[in-house]
């Protein structure tokens, strides 16, 4: 049975979305702007009651799947951009080289408690930095010591009384009343996270001091993947041998991240250099020492036109520069078409395309390109980009989804992957009268709906022996709880994705829908 919860909120919420996209007065958008926040606190406060219970009743079966461990931050921490720019807040990740690209884990819960946290660090913080590290550590055990993996979520924000330090692991639990106010939030999070990090084998633990932030952290003991194969790009001794001995000039606010990129380019063996807040003595100090490249966050710069000047004067001057920047924070635009010599690249800053893009600007200097395709990350080159995905696994959608506006967005990701013709079933019933017209390829199946649930029509979907052939069936589920993935398998679906649905997760499912001998996408199976 499912345990995602909807109320006639949900579609209450869809509705009054679709109404914003027409012409409102301010205070029917404002009232539409509370309905919203107010129906999504209660389908989040439902959710997580029934996941805490769920947790408590029942014996927890953890997956023990590979996990690419640099993969996972990433992608935790690409669901929260708007909210570290929306207060500046600088997002950094840093993952211990010694960790091994692979290991055991159960991915979904494990992202689990890092969204829950750093969620919470991006919530209780309106100034400074979030940074989120996996170190490679070690722990004493009755037969000696064991390896581990530390992970921390450290912020900067509102920090934690240590009368509190215990009391937040409770579930229902605010640090204080004046915060459920403020920040909002169901005080579940925690729980759930803390027992699930005891599933894990660790203990979710805090260090903080009121005023001055604080530290969430636990250890998972190490499991690797054996026979890894192949180093990644970015620890490949031929991809740092041109940097040995470069010099880089490192320019941002922000202290964590100067000394997270001083640590990357150490690593390849180049000669670092950190700049003072730039005036300037100081631009006519970098163009004089001419570096071999400079590698800059416009938020140490601030104004738009002095950003424009460092630029025109590294132009100038052959210098090849690095701007990052964030999503909404205000910087320059650069032509790259027109001055080859810069480069944007997007935080949070990655070991891999910070070496790519220094290797690629330093190189082109000395005239020589190198091929970046060999610098994707592993979700990149594992999967067909953009439109080129839906020509490789072609399918004939449709989307059973009662609430408008997940509609919206699993045909908005679908569109991006290339597809076309994408068709729509508001409840289980419609879909299963769409699908017994036979030409459906693919059913992305949400499971709760009125009139019939996602389970009942597959179950009717299956029994329709007139259909020729059978369509792939992938659940769409607002909770990735225990037991739903496999009672989603057992009833008859091919696959799972998790509520809010991500371009990678709906590619990976596609791709092993398509791929899967048991169910491969009919239509496709003779193409
Ligand atoms: P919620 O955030 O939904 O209230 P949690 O269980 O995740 O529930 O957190 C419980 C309480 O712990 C929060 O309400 C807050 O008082 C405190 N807390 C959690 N994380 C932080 C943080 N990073 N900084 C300050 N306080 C925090």
């Amino acid at each position: 049975m499912s345990h995602e919860i909807r109320t006639p909120m949900n579609g209450i919420i869809a509705t009054t979305c679709l109404l914003m996209e027409t012409p409102l007065t301010s205070e029917q958008k404002e009232l539409v702007q509370i309905m919203r926040t107010s129906g999504k606190s209660l389908v989040h406060l439902i959710n997580d009651v029934l996941d805490f219970s769920k947790l408590e009743s029942d014996k927890m079966e953890l997956e023990a799947e590979p996990i690419d461990t640099v993969s996972l931050i990433e992608e935790t921490i690409e669901m929260f951009p708007y909210d570290a720019a929306e207060n500046q807040l600088e997002l950094i990740y840093f993952v211990d080289r010694r960790i091994p690209n692979l290991i055991y884990g159960d991915r979904e819960r494990l992202k689990q408690v890092l969204v829950n946290l750093v969620g919470n660090a991006l919530k209780f913080t309106s100034r400074g930095e979030i940074v989120v590290t996996l170190r490679l550590s070690s722990r004493e055990t009755t037969g000696g010591s064991e390896p581990v993996i530390r992970f921390s979520v450290k912020d900067t924000g509102i920090g934690i009384a240590p009368e509190h330090h215990e009391r937040i692991f409770e579930a229902f639990t605010q640090a204080d009343a004046s915060t459920t106010r403020k920040f909002g939030g169901t005080g579940l999070g925690l729980a759930i996270s803390r027992k699930l990090c005891h599933a894990f084998g660790g203990k979710l633990s805090v260090k903080s001091e009121l005023g001055k932030g604080s530290e969430f952290f636990f250890d998972l003991p190490l499991r690797e993947v054996p026979q890894q194969g192949s180093l990644k790009p970015e620890h490949l001794i031929e991809n740092q041998r041109p940097l040995n001995g470069k010099n880089c000039v490192i320019l941002t606010r922000n202290l964590s991240l100067s000394s997270l990129i001083q640590t990357y380019c150490e690593s390849w063996q180049m000669q670092t250099h950190l700049a003072p807040v730039l005036d300037e003595s100081v631009t006519g100090k970098i163009v004089q020492f001419r570096p071999d490249i400079v590698i800059v966050d416009p938020l140490a710069i601030g104004q738009e036109n002095r950003m424009r000047e460092f630029a025109d004067q590294l132009i100038h001057h052959g210098i090849p520069a690095i701007f990052l920047s964030s999503i909404g924070e205000s910087s320059i635009r650069i032509d790259e078409e027109r001055f080859p010599l810069i480069r944007t690249l997007y935080k949070p800053v990655s070991e891999l395309k910070l070496l790519r893009d220094t290797l690629s600007m330093i190189q082109r200097k000395n005239g020589i390109e190198i091929s970046e395709k060999a610098f994707a990350s592993e979700a990149e080159a594992n999967t067909p980009r953009g439109g080129e995905f839906a020509k490789i696994y072609p399918a004939k959608i449709l989307i059973v989804e009662d609430v408008m506006m997940n509609q919206k967005i699993a045909g908005m990701i679908l569109e991006k992957l290339g597809y076309t013709g994408i068709e729509f079933a508001n409840n289980g019933r419609k879909g299963v009268e769409r699908v017994s017209e036979g030409d459906i390829d693919l059913v992305f199946m949400d499971l709760q709906m009125p009139v019939m649930g996602g389970m009942e029509a597959t179950k009717a979907i299956r029994q329709n022996f007139n259909l020729s052939r059978q369509p792939a069936i992938i659940a769409m589920t607002g909770h990735a709880l225990a037991g739903v993935r496999e009672s989603c398998i057992a009833g008859g679906m091919d696959g799972f994705v998790a509520k809010p649905i991500s371009l990678a997760d709906v590619r990976s499912a596609l791709a092993d829908a398509y791929e899967s001998t048991g169910k491969p996408l009919p239509k496709l199976a003779g193409v």
